[in-house]
């Protein structure tokens, strides 16, 4: 079994679902592979959920409109893909949306919306397009069935970004999978709590629900169809000469997500790690281009450096103090004050005379992150042994990745060096002790210059 998965981007109008079906049927029905299906919303779907369920809740005038326009959207791309043949479909998209808006009516009507309301509409997304697709396909003799990936995925009730309950989880789909035979069209991103209330995995988290799947029932591989070629050895918006990787480890993978490259999310790598799936990114619109594999070691490509990935928005949160020198236990207290406040540390980096510890964080969380380390370390501040904890702002965040740096002496230096050339000031930095990546702090306003010479000078001059 192989498990595919089309995101947004793939599917974002009649021509390109066309598309997508063209590939199902050619490169895997035909060939009799067996499969199952992930699919997101339509593109840009679950930003419009999110809009229409706010505009509900601000009791906005506009809010029918947009509800209605979403609705047309939808009921378009569905008769476009079944000119004849599309009653049904219709009929089931009638009663998905009837749904909805009887939610956002109660959502005007109480003006509240909770994470878990909010999760219950993002669902509609997935449903959407995954009711159109599957009967697109069974009305062109592409037998399939629908699976609401809610029932198999259960999770904690973190609503927004749930987290997996994997020993439930994999029990439920190796059963399910042992009773079916038909191809499965899966809802992505979405799951359900234990008291059975839809929770979602967080953006992006359809590429989680294809590894989650491909575990569960040992697929031979996990393939995600996005819309370039690859993982690519830096963003294609932002460098222009950023080409296409042969292959990268789960943990080169990893990194590069986590700092930025949206290609794939973040936990996507973690279940199939642990099973040793193959996971490979492929092009919808060029299908037979052979796309990026991640595994568990890369060969094929030979860079010490594999890519380059930037998170563009950060703030540096600033502890220093001569108190805190030579003191066990700060760091801990510091670490500790900031996860009971649910704040999410991007990025650590302490100085060896350990007088200060600076800690990457998203901006909206910079101003709470100060609040917190301060009523924490209150009577140090008192003393005097700790100073006011200064935020910064407009900064961003760029990590140079690859597995091999270990092996290589000077990759940091060369680093330093295109910036320093460049009058681009490193506001500070860190490497992991697996020398797996060195993350930089920089000015905002130098980041687009900051990522082009870094591409330039480590990556276009090996490829040549
Ligand atoms: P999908 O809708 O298929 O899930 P996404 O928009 O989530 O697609 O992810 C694909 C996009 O990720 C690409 O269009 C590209 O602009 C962006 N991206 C950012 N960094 C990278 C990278 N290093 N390699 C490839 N794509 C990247
Ligand atoms: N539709 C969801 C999102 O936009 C999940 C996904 O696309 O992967 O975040
Ligand atoms: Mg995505």
């Amino acid at each position: 079994m192989i498990i595919l998965k089309f995101g947004g981007s793939s599917v974002g109008n009649v021509d390109r679902i066309n598309q997508v079906i063209n590939i199902i049927e050619h490169h895997y029905i035909l060939k009799r592979k067996r499969i199952a299906i992930v699919f997101s919303a339509f593109q840009n779907v679950t930003d419009k959920l999110i809009e229409v369920g706010n505009l509900s809740y601000d009791r906005k005038p506009n809010h029918k409109e947009q509800f209605n326009s979403l609705y047309q959207d939808h009921i378009d791309i569905a008769n476009g893909l079944n000119p004849s043949k599309n009653v049904v479909v219709i009929e089931k998209l009638n009663l998905l949306f009837t749904e909805l808006e009887e939610i956002l009516h109660g959502i005007y009507l109480v003006k509240e919306l909770t994470p878990r309301t909010l999760d219950y509409i993002l669902s509609f997304g997935e449903r959407f397009s995954n009711t159109i697709i599957s009967e697109t396909m069974n009305n062109r003799g592409l037998i399939c069935e629908y699976l609401d990936a809610s029932k198999l995925i259960k999770t904690n009730s973190d609503f927004g970004n749930a987290r997996v309950d994997f020993k439930i989880t994999d029990k439920k789909i190796s059963r399910f999978f042992k009773r079916k035979n038909k191809t499965q069209i899966i809802t992505g991103f979405i799951g359900s709590s234990r008291s059975n209330e839809i929770t979602t995995l967080g953006r992006g988290g359809s590429d989680y629900t294809a590894s989650i799947f491909g575990a569960a029932i040992n697929a031979k591989a996990i393939e995600i169809w996005t819309d370039v070629d690859g993982i690519l050895t830096a963003d294609p918006r932002k460098v222009k000469n950023s080409f296409p990787l042969k292959s990268v480890s789960y943990e080169e993978a990893m990194e590069l997500s986590h700092f930025g490259a949206k290609v794939i999310y973040p936990p996507t790598m973690l279940p199939a790690l642990q099973k040793n799936i193959k996971i490979v990114i492929k092009n919808t619109f060029r299908p037979d281009f052979e796309g990026t594999e991640i595994v568990a070691r890369n060969l094929k490509d030979p860079f010490t450096i594999k890519g380059i990935s930037s998170i563009d928005d950060v703030s540096i949160v600033r502890v220093q103090g001569g108190g805190m020198i030579g003191v066990t236990g700060i760091a801990s207290r510091l670490f500790g004050v900031l996860a009971k406040n649910r704040i999410n540390i991007i990025l650590i980096s302490q100085a060896s005379s350990e007088h200060s510890i600076c800690l990457a964080v998203l901006p909206e969380s910079g101003k709470d992150a100060k609040k917190v380390i301060e009523e924490e370390f209150r009577l140090e501040m008192i003393d005097k042994k700790i100073g006011e904890v200064i935020v910064e702002e407009n900064l961003s965040i760029i990590a140079v990745v690859g597995e091999n740096m270990r092996h290589t002496p000077g990759i940091s230096g060369k680093v330093f060096q295109s910036l320093g050339k460049n009058n681009i000031n490193i506001i500070a930095i860190a490497q992991g002790s697996s020398e797996l990546n060195i993350s930089l702090v920089i000015n905002k306003k130098d980041l687009s210059k900051a990522l082009n010479v870094i591409h330039k000078n480590l990556l276009q001059s090996k490829r040549k």
